[in-house]
């Protein structure tokens, strides 16, 4: 299950504007349930340093919002086009010229059925776009021209920093009271290679103003140019505790970036954006390179935010259903304070010119001292495509290629890679045009050191027979229906859409060019498509491949080595750097910088006065709807199957989810299930290649996928385990969905080795990856695993004991595939059966009626077979502290225990009280003070597990001490009537969180599935609605019962492991990890 969903720019966009503009094209093949994406790596440019924003597991399933916790399937999820035109009250000429604005253009954007405005502020020259439509979910935000000069990571710092406190809002973080008290569907804010966005989304009106206005004042008057301190907690600093101490370095985004730079992957990206570029912005690293963040200044720090800051420098987006009138009032109110500066010239991109021959690079990386070093090399080719952007015609071409070449496993490109045996997954992959000039990468990693040059030849040698030969025109069919699908589908899963469009509109806005353009890709796809038929995708596509990669000389090879001593190293040099540093100031000087570092721990660690956080603005009680939203949902039977209904507007496409039970599934091949899972996909029938059977699924249907799902049932310790299958099609081609799921679940042969083979070094690699970037999802898994048998179960097929499960396999596959082949078989006998399987249906009444034969054709060809008896689940990890050693700059760390043993009893107000833990205790200790990125905390209502994690941290035991903490926190806590209205509100947020109709269909799926009740939620609301100061002061009793029995687990490196050991008579059990 996925635990945590990250709100970063690099997650909810794809790389290409093709696939920004088609969110739905890339379509993940493997179980959203476990988190792997095999598809493609994220973002090399988008600096993923966006704040990440942790949602709990049990408020998500109390609203059940499907988005998180379907993984990859959410952003393809339903969104229906809103049918109807955009509301009537445009500013006027007039009006507009009043609040000193000029409007320079209009047009109405049939594509998101949307009146766009383009204004400019005539005294500063600042653009506002200005989008109208009934759009509820409403979009701000404001967009900066930040390109750095040098890798000390200002942008980035200056993006923490801003929301730090305002001249209106005068408190420690008013992003982290907005976090708290708001209704909000988005906040957060990124920082890319070459500009900083700050956007804000709502459905509120009222709630959706007080954000704008917050968001403006920090950016244009924030306190931290002012206020040394928010520079040294959010930045870097030195600390000491004491003079007889060693110095240290501290820092948000100081750890945030250690982090960063411990993953191979990561490293990669930047290397390739800086190889590409040497000359212009992007040869310098915008989130900071840790080596180089200690370099920075306070002084540069706030000339940056003087000069790139201003109105004359900044592009800002309206979107939704808003008074478009009330924009530009709220908007001249900030500007008209501002002269026009000349921030736009002096922050202009310029181009890299194109190299006049091909350069190689090679550079280590940080690895662990386990396992065969000479089979973990990387090697990425690379191509800067153009010195000038390219025009949208192009740029969509471009895309539509990526998509043949590596979109889905049957591409040419993938599979043959793939296919050699040379390396184990794809690194770097795809069309990246976000930035001024699109570069296209391809690569693998896990490769043999003697083998790179021929992963280099095979690239080369696959693309000049795409060139020659072309693509396959059932592949062409089906990337084109994958197309036009995803436009009809029109979606962004738990994104607003209205962002979406934003950051599309931005990537040509921010260069100057045309910020309307990238909204209107029908006329360009059109004359694509147009030319396609005309001419055949040969002439499309051969040229492409010719003159932007086999002819270019602009490229880049670079290969990445495995070096055990990287990480250590590191560590030594920084030690040394710091004793330098002490070594060269007095005994005076020693002693006023433990002063410093007391007086900032002590300004961070006092609260805002009731004041100041009284002016940050909030809804009140009576602004929150009292019933939760309801999706309707009718319960009947097909054949004698159980069927959900949710008769929703979906544009004409049918969403289905068919759930098998995995009761009696023996446990021993538990672990074996995501593979089963994805052989389903891939491996092909007797009749059909893999290859056709995925263009079969493309050309017809909008995809299937395929997961396992465990979760506790609600309030019980019982575990639900099904087997997913999720389908959408046009509802024309309902008939076609349901025979290709049939075939998919009864005529795939788990025949063919050499892939099997692939798909599980691909989930190893895919699982180390997760080790590293995401340990405290890894820690979270297995002290679950420890509390709960769904949990358990979960670990088994996502966590650390997958991982092992995986390493053994790999070794079995060719001593014993005949074994492996007939467990295939034998999950899929027991899966597969007509009883106990439950349909979900959403779509419109008529469609859902319409559609019914093809759904009891397709349960009669179930085989049907009497229940042979559940297989009881009762396993459980041992209970112990574990400590999972990696290779690491910073640490996860974790703790947890299950409060339902203990005695508590579930009440609403807990979701109330864990989030206010999470935002205010954690936030400021293990965060703010301690120098994570993030630490948090997490109750599952289900099971009553409650764990406290956290996320790139520098500390260890002390985090654990701070956990500890945590009730002698609530005892003591004094709150007041507005922040426990601001955490109700907040809370709600959550609950109430904004769904597509597929999501709220497969929302109340799982509703049925764990037994959550419409009664209930409503109790449960109720509770969260009326929650009080002793309610937090009760909990903090069942906060303790985690303190005393609970179990540690932390993802650590050696170094700090074996410091804790020696500190704590050997408090952990050390396990190897990576
Ligand atoms: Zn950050």
């Amino acid at each position: 299950m996925l635990r945590y969903l990250t709100r970063s720019p690099s997650n909810a966009s794809s790389t290409s504007l093709f696939f920004r503009l088609f969110p739905g094209s890339y379509f993940s093949r493997s179980s959203p349930a476990t988190g792997r994406n095999i598809r493609r790596l994220s973002s090399p440019s988008a600096a993923g340093t966006g704040r990440e924003l942790f949602l709990r597991r049990g408020l998500r399933l109390l609203s059940a919002a499907s988005g998180d916790l379907s993984g990859q399937f959410s952003r393809l999820s339903a969104r229906a086009v809103s049918t109807q035109t955009a509301p009537s009250s445009y500013p006027g000429q007039d009006e507009a010229e009043k609040l000193g604005f000029e409007k320079s253009r209009e047009e109405f954007i049939s594509e998101c059925k949307s009146k766009a405005l383009l204004f400019r502020h005539k005294k500063t020259g600042c653009e506002v776009m200005s989008v109208s439509n009934d759009d509820e979910n409403k979009v701000f935000g404001v967009v900066f021209r930040t390109p750095p000069k040098d890798s000390t990571g200002i942008p980035h710092i200056l993006e923490h920093s801003v929301l730090c406190g305002s001249r209106k809002y005068p408190l420690k973080e008013p992003f982290v009271e907005l976090l708290k008290g708001s209704l909000h569907t988005f906040l957060n804010a990124f920082t890319y290679p070459d500009r900083t966005c700050y956007p804000v989304a709502s459905t509120n009106t009222k709630d959706f103003y007080n954000l704008v206005d917050v968001y403006l004042d920090a950016v244009f008057f924030p306190k931290c140019v002012d206020d040394v301190h928010t520079f040294q907690q959010e930045g870097w600093h030195y600390e000491l505790n004491h003079p007889s101490e060693d110095i240290s370095y501290k820092g948000v985004v100081f750890n945030e970036m250690k982090g960063v730079y411990s993953q191979p992957d990561n490293i990669l990206g930047r290397i390739t954006q800086q190889a590409l570029c040497p000359e212009n912005t992007y040869g310098v690293d915008s989130g900071g390179d840790p080596k180089d963040i200690p370099k920075l200044t306070f002084d540069k720090f706030k000339e940056f935010h003087r000069q790139y800051y201003h109105p004359s420098n900044a592009r800002i987006w309206f979107y939704g259903d808003d008074d478009p009138g009330q924009r530009l009032k709220v908007l001249s109110e900030y500007l008209d304070m501002f002269d026009a500066s000349p921030a736009r010239d002096s922050s202009k991109v310029e181009p890299q010119k194109l190299f006049s021959g091909p350069r190689r690079i090679v550079e280590k990386y940080p690895a662990g001292g386990d396992g065969d070093l000479k089979k973990k090399h990387m090697v990425c080719l690379n191509w800067l495509l153009s010195e000038k952007p390219l025009d949208l015609q192009t740029q969509l071409a471009l895309g539509f290629l990526d998509h043949l070449m590596l979109g889905t496993p049957a591409s040419p490109l993938r599979k043959i890679l793939l296919e050699s045996g040379l390396g184990e997954a794809l690194v770097n992959s795809g069309v990246e045009d976000e930035l001024l000039q699109p570069q296209f990468s391809v690569g693998l990693k896990g490769v043999s050191d003697d083998r790179v040059q021929q992963v280099e030849e095979l690239i080369m040698s696959t693309l000049r027979k795409l060139a020659v030969e072309g693509f396959d025109t059932d592949a062409v069919e089906a990337s084109m229906n994958t197309i036009e699908f995803s436009m009809r589908e029109n979606n962004t899963g738990s994104f607003p859409r209205g962002l979406s469009l934003m950051l599309q509109s931005i990537g040509k806005w921010i260069y100057d060019m045309d910020p309307f353009e990238p909204l209107k890709y029908e006329e360009p796809l059109k004359s694509l498509k147009a030319r396609i038929a005309e001419e055949g995708s040969k002439a499309v596509f051969s040229p492409l491949i010719e003159k932007f990669i086999l002819n270019n000389p602009h490229c880049v090879t670079i290969e990445m080595q495995p070096d055990p001593e990287k990480a250590s190293q590191k560590e030594v040099e920084e030690k040394n750097a710091l004793q330098k540093v002490k070594a060269s100031m007095t005994d005076e000087d020693l002693a006023e910088l433990a002063r410093a570092t007391e007086e900032l721990r002590l300004k961070q660690e006092t609260p805002d006065s009731p004041e100041a956080l009284k002016c940050v603005p909030s809804l009140n009680l009576s602004d929150i709807p009292k019933e939760p939203t309801y999706v309707p949902t009718e319960v009947g039977d097909i054949n004698g199957v159980k069927v959900l209904r949710h008769d929703l507007f979906t544009n004409d496409i049918l969403y289905t989810e068919v759930v098998f039970d995995m009761g009696s599934l023996r446990q021993e091949l538990l672990p074996l299930l995501p593979l089963f899972c994805q052989s389903l996909l891939e491996m092909g029938t007797q009749d059909l290649s893999f290859v056709q059977l995925n263009q079969l699924i493309g050309r017809k249907t909008g995809g299937i996928t395929v997961y396992p799902f465990t979760s506790s049932v609600w309030g019980s310790d019982v575990p639900c385990s099904k087997v997913i299958v999720r389908g959408k099609s046009m509802v024309g081609r309902t008939e076609d969905l349901f025979n290709l799921m049939n075939c998919v679940l009864q005529e795939v042969r788990f025949t063919d080795k050499q892939r099997f083979k692939q798909f599980v070094s691909q989930s190893r690699a895919g699982m180390e990856n997760r080790l590293r970037g995401s340990g405290q999802g890894i820690a979270a898994a297995r002290m679950d695993a420890m509390l709960n048998a769904a949990g358990w179960m979960s670990e088994q097929m996502n966590g650390l004991s997958y991982l092992e499960f995986l390493r053994t396999l790999e070794q079995k596959v060719d001593q014993d595939w005949e074994g492996i082949s007939s467990s295939l078989e034998e999950i899929r006998t027991s899966l597969l059966s007509k009883n106990g399987c439950i349909v979900n249906m959403t779509a419109d009444g008529k469609s859902l009626t319409s559609t019914e034969k093809f759904v009891g054709k397709f349960l009669d060809s179930l085989p049907e077979k009497p229940s042979d008896g559940q297989v009881t689940w009762d396993a459980r990890l041992p209970l112990s502290n574990e400590a999972i050693v990696i290779p690491t700059q910073v640490n996860y760390v974790g703790k947890a225990g299950n409060i339902y043993s203990s005695g508590y009893k579930l009440d609403g107000s807990s979701y109330v009280i864990s989030k206010h833990i999470g935002n205010t205790w954690l936030w400021d200790r293990v965060r703010v003070s301690g120098g994570a990125y993030g630490g948090f905390c997490d109750f599952d209502s289900h099971s009553g597990v409650f764990s406290f994690l956290s996320y790139r941290d520098p500390n260890l035991l002390k985090t654990l001490d701070i956990y500890d903490g945590t009730g002698d926190f609530l005892r003591g806590l004094d709150v007041d009537e507005d922040t426990l209205t601001k955490a109700v509100i907040g809370t709600i947020g959550d609950v109430d969180s904004y769904q597509l109709p597929d999501a709220k269909g497969y929302s109340s799926l799982l509703r049925h599935l764990l037994n959550v009740t419409d009664e209930e939620r409503q109790t449960r609301r109720e509770e969260i609605l009326s929650t009080s100061l002793k309610d937090f002061k009760e909990f903090a009793e069942a906060v303790d019962s985690v303190r005393d029995k609970g179990v540690a687990v932390a993802v650590a490196s050696q170094e700090d492991i074996d410091a804790a050991n020696k500190e704590r008579s050997n408090f952990f059990e050390v396990k190897k990890g990576l």
